[in-house]
């Protein structure tokens, strides 16, 4: 099946808080979206596999997304393991997307940062034919680096006003991460109502820095063009 987007994270809940109004957004617009979770987060504090795979599929049915792929690799190895490039790149051949997020290649957790390079890695062989398995080759167009723990430069943020309800609700979807009381498991960096608060006010200061409600920013590597900035600048609307 060939999908528009393709958003990519290391672990399950790296893309709803990352890009998840932005992936509604697109949905919203009739537009086919996939994830694609490359570990299964086993290591992580709380929950076990089967309650994760539950919740990632409640919280792809909240942003609309038509599938969700497991790639099982595992956390610590997304860098190493040796048939993981070809895996990532078999997946973008098969999907097709015009359009890839990714998770920004500097942050906390080093899955991210080993995702985020090993993402670029496999949209640029994907292209190459004499590469990996015997499908067709195909290159993402983009791609949108998301922010998870830390931020990088901004070069985009986009309104995510109108699905920013529906986002909450899909991160809230993973209650073994996210709820602060969950019988005697522990309190963990995520689980504690600041992280939320934390996530919440940076929708709120991306949303006030472009003028909406809030926002989700992204950094893309490559520039961006505009023919009319008559046009483009009615667009943008005063920010004031
Ligand atoms: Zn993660």
């Amino acid at each position: 099946m060939v999908f528009d987007a393709l958003a990519i994270g290391a672990h399950a809940d790296d893309v709803e808080l990352g890009c998840g109004g932005t992936l509604i957004n697109l949905t919203d617009k009739g537009y086919l979206v996939a994830i694609a979770d490359l570990t299964e987060a086993l290591l992580a504090t709380r929950g076990d596999a089967e309650t994760r795979v539950k919740e990632n599929t409640v919280a792809a049915e909240i942003m609309g997304v038509r599938e969700r792929f497991q790639l099982g690799f595992k956390e610590g190895s997304i860098a190493t393991g040796a048939n993981n490039l070809i895996e990532l790149t078999s997946l973008i051949r098969k999907t097709k997307p015009y359009i890839l997020f990714a998770p920004y290649w500097e942050d906390r957790h080093p899955d991210h940062v080993d995702a985020s390079k090993l993402i670029q890695s496999a949209a640029f062989w994907s292209g190459i034919a004499k590469f990996g398995d015997n499908q067709p080759p195909h290159r993402p167009h983009r791609i949108f680096y998301y922010f998870t723990h830390w931020e990088g430069p901004v070069s985009l943020s986009v309104d995510i006003s109108a699905a920013f309800d529906r986002k909450l609700k899909a991160i809230r979807s993973y209650r073994s991460q996210f709820s602060p009381h969950l019988g005697n498991e522990r309190m963990t960096y995520i689980s504690r109502p600041e992280f939320l608060e934390k996530l919440i006010s940076r929708a709120r200061y991306f949303g006030s820095k472009t003028g909406v409600e809030y926002g989700e920013p992204f950094f893309l590597r490559d520039m961006n063009r505009i023919e009319d900035a008559m046009a483009w600048a009615g667009e943008q609307g005063v920010i004031g």
